[in-house]
Parts: structure tokens; C-alpha cells; sequence
């Protein structure tokens, strides 16, 4: 099942894209090591004791370690330089233990702690991806791993309180703890590789998600985004009778700047633009970049006779900090059409549309300056 599960995997490699390749790549090797390693204690009897056991153990760990830095790498974070620590110390604790001094006992106190360190960080790993995301796979995958990481400790107390003798045998089939280490360890490779390949698909929906509702250039609220949410505000202004305005920003003479800059300049004009709008709003407050060189503020809860105040605030904020682009500074203006919403208003496109004639009024009244919508 989990030479199955890795090499599924290894096919399903080219379906994803480049940013999750490395941890899918690690994934992959770390349930191929598994599986490996627990095939060869299946044919332990055909092959002499240190060889098997050294080399299962060595190939279970660093397929441990190999889940380890798959996680690393899903969330973009750099491992430590101790990662393949538990693993080499654990394998050469084993052959110590199996080839030159043998005894059972001291071979599991050296492994168990070695797995304990690697899926205890793994665990930890997608704990902390909790401030990235909070994916039903992630939570899963963290479940998966703190429960053989328990088992593992279970483990280890059951062989304790044995009294083993040195040459003590836990293949043995009358053992509980022998019929149950084999399904616990597959519970990682093959149900830990479904939470994985779900974790990887929830990341790549937000990533489309995030691509299709922001502007690639500034990183705002797209038209598409502002028309949501801005029917959604003002459903909710006309439910609760709550006051709610909007600004409609646009840039003077943006093509001049265009032309005697360049577009590149021009580009870097309008993030700067779009994080001054930004700066001089409050966090409810949503500034989108609708279309070329113009943006729109929705104010959320703001009364009546203070919107012309917050829109003056947004045309200041531009005004004031001149852009650098190299060693020259361009002055930017804006013209702002204001409109608060009104009984009239049919829609959210009704209310767009009068901040939009306020805009046109401001540019013929000369610009770098705010109207307020009749
Ligand atoms: P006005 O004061 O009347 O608004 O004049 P304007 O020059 O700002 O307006 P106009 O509509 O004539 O020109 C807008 C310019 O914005 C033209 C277009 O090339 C430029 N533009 C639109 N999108 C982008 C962009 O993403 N990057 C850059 N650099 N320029 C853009
Ligand atoms: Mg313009
Ligand atoms: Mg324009």
C-alpha cells in the first residue's frame, strides 16, 4: 500500500505546480523510504540480523526526516542544519546495538527517541502553518502525526516494563504490540499522503482565489472584489439604515508621467499611489484599483458630514509625499468624486456611477481636488 501510495504520487508529481513540487517531491521519497524499510522487516528472517535491522531503521528514519523537510517546505520555511541528525545517530546507534554489542532493549530507547524528534517537529511544523491557513487537511495531517508520535511512546513504555533480555525477539506474531507497530506506521504513508495531496490542492485553490480577486501590479482589491463586497455593504447599509460612501480616485495627467517616465515608472507610480490611498484610510475601509490609474474607497460607518473630510484626506495624503523614481520626484495629484448613498440609489452600481460624474466634475473644475456627488 505505501510503494503504491509513493509511486501514485510520483505520477501525480507533474500536476502541480512549481512552488509545491519540492515538498511533493520530498513526500514522495520519505513514503517510498518507509515502505522500503518496512519491506525489508517483512523478509527480516532471509537476511542477517544487523544488516535488516540497521538497514530498515536507517531507511524508516530518513524517510521520517524526508516527511520532515517536505513540510519545511510547504511552508517555505529552511530546515535546520541538525535535521539528519536523529537519523544518522539512530542508524549507527542501531548497527552498534544489533552487529557488535547485540541487545533489543537498548535499540528501541535509541530509535524511539529518534522518531519522536522528527514527527514531533513535524507536527509542530503544521501547527505553526495554522497562521497560513486553517485547512481541515492541515489539521488532519497535524492529528496523524501527534497520534503515532503518542503510539511511539506507548511503544517504547510497553518494551520497558517487558525486562527484555538482550537477544529479545518483537517479531513475534504473538505479540500485540507487534500486530499493531505495522499499522500505525502505515497510517502515515498512506493516510498522512491523502491529508497531504488535500493540504497541496487547498493551497493551490487559495492561490487562484487570491489571484482572481487582487490586482497582480499593487496587490489591492480588484473591480471584481470591490463590486462584491460593495453590494454586500450597501445591503447592509439599507438593512441596518447605516450612512456608507464611497470615493472614486483618480490620477491627474497619469499618461504624462507615463510618457516622459516611461511605464515601468509609471507602474511603481501607482503602487506608491495605491499605498498612500491605503495609509490614509482606517482598516475597515476598503481601497481597490479598479482600472488603469484610478481606485475606489469604500468608507464604511462614516457620517454624512465627515466624508468629505475622509475623501480631502485621501487627496492630501497623495499630494503630500512626492514619488521618488531614482534620483528624480514626480509630484502626483489626484481628483476624487465622493458619493454618499442615498434612498435613491437603486445599487451599488447606482452609487458607483454618481461618485463617478463627481470625479468628471473635479477634473473640469481643474483637478487635484474632491467633489461631492449632488
Ligand atoms: P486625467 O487627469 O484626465 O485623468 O488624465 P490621465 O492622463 O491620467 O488619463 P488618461 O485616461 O488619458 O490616461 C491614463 C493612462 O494610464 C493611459 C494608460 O497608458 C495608463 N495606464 C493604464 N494602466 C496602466 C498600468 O498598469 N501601468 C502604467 N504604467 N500605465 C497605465
Ligand atoms: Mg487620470
Ligand atoms: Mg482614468
Amino acid at each position: 500500500m505505501m510503494l503504491a501510495n509513493g509511486t501514485v504520487l510520483g505520477f501525480m508529481h507533474g500536476d502541480l505546480p512549481a512552488s509545491l513540487r519540492p515538498a511533493s517531491r520530498s513526500w514522495q521519497s520519505g513514503t517510498l523510504l518507509v515502505a522500503c524499510g518496512c519491506a525489508l522487516f517483512a523478509i527480516q528472517p532471509l537476511v542477517p540480523l544487523a544488516v535488516s535491522v540497521t538497514v530498515s531503521n536507517g531507511l524508516i528514519l530518513l524517510g521520517l526526516t524526508a516527511y520532515c523537510r517536505s513540510l519545511y517546505a510547504f511552508y517555505e520555511r529552511k530546515p535546520g542544519v541538525w535535521l539528519p541528525l536523529p537519523a544518522v545517530l539512530g542508524t549507527l546507534g542501531v548497527f552498534w546495538f544489533s552487529a557488535i554489542q547485540p541487545n533489543t532493549e537498548i535499540r528501541i530507547i535509541i530509535i524511539s527517541p529518534a522518531w519522536l524528534v522528527l514527527m514531533g517537529n513535524s507536527a509542530l511544523i503544521l501547527k505553526r502553518g495554522a497562521g497560513r491557513d486553517d485547512a481541515m487537511s492541515r489539521r488532519m495531517l497535524f492529528a496523524i502525526f501527534a497520534s503515532v508520535f503518542l503510539f511511539t511512546i506507548v511503544r517504547l513504555l510497553h518494551y520497558l516494563s517487558l525486562g527484555m533480555a538482550t537477544n529479545f525477539s518483537i517479531a513475534d506474531d504473538a505479540s500485540r504490540m507487534n500486530l499493531a507497530t505495522p499499522m500505525l506506521a502505515a497510517i502515515l504513508p498512506v493516510i498522512g499522503t491523502t491529508a497531504f495531496v488535500l493540504m497541496c490542492s487547498e493551497r493551490i485553490r487559495r492561490q487562484w482565489e487570491r489571484a482572481a480577486s487582487t490586482d497582480y501590479l499593487t496587490g489591492l482589491p480588484n473591480r471584481r472584489t470591490l463590486t462584491a463586497a460593495g453590494t454586500e455593504r450597501f445591503k447592509a447599509a439599507r438593512a441596518q439604515d447605516e450612512s456608507f460612501a464611497i470615493a472614486v480616485v483618480d490620477i491627474d495627467s497619469f499618461k504624462a508621467i507615463n510618457d516622459r517616465h516611461g511605464h515601468d515608472v509609471g507602474d511603481i507610480a501607482l503602487k506608491h499611489v495605491g499605498a498612500r490611498l491605503k495609509s490614509a484610510t482606517r482598516g475597515v475601509d476598503l481601497v481597490a484599483r479598479t482600472g488603469g490609474e484610478e481606485f475606489v474607497v469604500l468608507f464604511d460607518r462614516v457620517e454624512p458630514d465627515q466624508v468629505e473630510a475622509a475623501a480631502e484626506r485621501l487627496r492630501a495624503a497623495v499630494r503630500a509625499h512626492p514619488f521618488a523614481a531614482g534620483t528624480v520626484k514626480i509630484s502626483i495629484t489626484v481628483s476624487v468624486g465622493v458619493a454618499i448613498c442615498r434612498g435613491e440609489d437603486a445599487d451599488f452600481n447606482a452609487l458607483l456611477r454618481r461618485a463617478d460624474e463627481a470625479l468628471y466634475a473635479a477634473k473640469s473644475a481643474g483637478r487635484n481636488q474632491v467633489k461631492l456627488a449632488a
